[in-house]
């Protein structure tokens, strides 16, 4: 199946020979894979150590998921002062954020600003994709080699290749017949698509499916929406930022980024202490009230017990489907819209403008797929148990092989020739989310042990970033030229992942974070769900107990007496 992709942008940084090896350029030290937030991180870290770097991007230039991300709608749900770089001072008193949550557009600007501020696209050989990555034992090397046939080689290889960078394809029959317009949200055209007047539908209604029907809902003729499972989302409330507060952030921006360190989530979001069922139901409903008024993720800062006491996130759930059952006319499409069966926020809660709203429009309408399920995509559109939907452009917002996908799409190979495939065939292990076992030198930022996708990617990639740093710091001082986990140190943190897992109610939901979105991908709960300062400690003390996990080895190279 193959959707319609954006043109690429023109390689201007492309280098069509190999470097690393043979060819006058001076030996890589460092080989980052994608450039996303973690990606551009990265190389600039590693370059102002004083290493030769190489950045190698699928896409035609830097920005990860918003560079490919462009459909209409595309937000960030975190608020842009948190969703940021903090490690430069310069560049967050420079940059200025127009809104509290930053379209994709101005998000592509910022990270354009980055990149230019600190010159760091000409590191990067863009419109590449990474086929194999092989370790070479006996030269204690990373050899990365591109669907191009370029070769690189390196001692240390950063695979910072995000958790959401494998689009899923929907196990639907027939989308190759489909004579219209097909369109994946995260290979979206770069030109913009016109929607006026067209009969459009929409599969999936997650976070990416639901920004899309609030938004091509006002533009289409008409518009299908194919839900299967509602998610629950709650108003986003976005403001623009005046300049009064932004200076005044700016004053503060020390202690902003301390506090987000500091936070389970990566940002400051109030969280509470307080438990559900100790304050009376009127303060229960007078809270959640406060936090639907407030909006963005306010909601899941009331309490502290929301992920663990399932029948107080009930409550909260009922209260999220009352307010849907307020803002939707027809009945039938509300009760469709209410989701059940699993807790809220156990499924990515999703926050929006207007998306219930989008279903009192004459020309929205709602396919519950639930009980009319899609049988085939044809010619002319879907069809549903229930019948033929003409189609002029089909969207699919179908999800992401996320956490795992990018580094399982092509073959990583580690000691021994042992693959990530073999060894995640059970599902994703590593050592912090950050190393594995058998796979010496290898890295991984926002690695899928981790706090991946409940917290602030941009914290997470800037922790994982500077631990991986100061390793190289670590191992340079003492002559290693390699270093991998134990098998010992890396069941201990798998222990530590599965143990919090038990306690958490998002094993309750079919999602991506468990893995259950894709067809035979091995499912379960392999997220760090302590929170992202619980993990920050975990990093800290791997550091500070002298690498205690880790195996080194000196150098294998044969020095030559002077
Ligand atoms: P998703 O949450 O995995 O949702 C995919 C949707 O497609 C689900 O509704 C799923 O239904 C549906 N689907 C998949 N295959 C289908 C099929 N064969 N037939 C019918 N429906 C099908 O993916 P996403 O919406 O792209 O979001 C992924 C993640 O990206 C989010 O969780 C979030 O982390 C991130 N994201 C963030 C933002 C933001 O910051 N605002 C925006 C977009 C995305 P089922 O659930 O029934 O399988």
């Amino acid at each position: 199946m193959k959707t319609e992709q954006g043109a690429r942008a023109p390689a201007a940084h492309a280098r069509a020979d190999s470097i690393g090896g043979p060819g006058g350029r001076a030996p890589l030290d460092v080989i980052v894979v994608g450039g996303g937030f973690g990606g551009m991180y990265a190389i600039y870290k590693f370059r102002e150590m004083g290493m030769q770097v190489q950045g190698i991007e699928a896409g035609g230039d830097l920005g990860g998921v918003w560079y490919w991300n462009r459909y209409p709608g595309a937000r960030v749900d975190l608020p842009s002062i948190d969703y940021s770089y903090a490690f430069s001072p310069e560049i967050e008193q420079e940059w200025n954020w127009s809104e509290q949550f930053a379209g994709q557009p101005e998000l592509l600007r910022y990270i354009d600003f980055v990149a230019t501020r600190l010159d760091l696209r000409k590191h990067f050989q863009f419109n590449t994709r990474v086929n194999r990555a092989e370790w070479d034992e006996a030269r204690q090397l990373w050899t990365v080699t591109t669907e191009q046939g370029q070769r690189y080689e390196a001692p240390y290889c950063i695979m910072a290749t995000g958790p959401l960078s494998v689009p899923k394809e929907p196990e639907i029959e027939g989308l190759k017949r489909f004579k219209g317009r097909l369109l994946h949200a995260a290979k979206w055209p770069h030109k913009p698509v016109a929607f006026a007047g067209q009969r459009v539908g929409v599969i999936g209604t997650g976070s990416t499916g639901i920004q899309i029907v609030q938004e091509v809902g006002r533009q289409a003729g008409e518009l299908y929406v194919f839900q299967r499972t509602p998610s629950f989302t709650m108003p986003m409330r976005n403001v623009r930022l005046e300049p009064e507060y932004l200076a005044e952030v700016k004053r503060h921006y020390a202690g902003i980024r301390e506090a987000a360190r500091n936070s389970a989530v990566g940002g400051v979001r109030p969280q509470s202490t307080r438990a559900f069922f100790s304050v009376t139901p009127e303060q229960r409903r007078s809270l959640l009230e406060d936090a639907w008024k407030q909006g963005g993720l306010a909601m899941l800062g009331t309490f502290s017990d929301l992920m663990s006491n399932e029948e107080a996130n009930e409550v909260v759930a009922e209260f999220v489907r009352e307010k849907v059952g307020e803002v939707v006319k027809d009945p039938v499409t509300a009760e469709a819209l209410k989701p059940r069966g699993y807790p809220i926020f156990a499924r990515r809660p999703c926050i929006d403008t207007a998306y219930y709203e989008t279903y009192n429009l004459p020309s929205v309408h709602l396919i519950d797929c639930l009980n009319d399920p899609i049988l085939e995509v044809t010619e002319k559109g879907v069809r549903t148990q229930s019948g033929e939907v003409a189609l002029d452009i089909l969207i699919l917002a179908t999800g992401y092989d996320g956490l795992t996908g990018a580094l399982t799409a092509f073959d990583v190979v580690g000691r021994g020739g042992r693959t990530v495939n073999e060894k995640w065939k059970e599902g994703a292990r590593s050592y912090l989310g950050l190393m594995m076992e058998g796979f010496p030198n290898l890295f991984m930022t926002t690695g899928p042990n981790g706090p991946a996708a409940l917290a602030n990617i941009i914290r997470i990639s800037e922790n994982d970033v500077d631990w991986i740093a100061e390793l190289i710091v670590h191992m340079r001082k003492s002559a290693a030229a390699s270093a991998e986990p134990t098998a010992q140190a890396e069941q201990a943190w798998m222990d530590i992942v599965a143990a919090l897992a038990r306690r958490s109610l998002i094993t309750k939901a079919k999602t991506w974070w468990v893995g259950t979105n894709v067809k035979d991908k091995p499912s379960g709960l392999t997220m760090f769900t302590g929170g992202f300062h619980k993990y920050r400690e975990y990093c800290a003390a791997a550091a500070e107990d002298g690498y205690r996990g880790l195996v080194f080895q000196a150098s294998v190279r044969q020095t030559v007496p002077a």
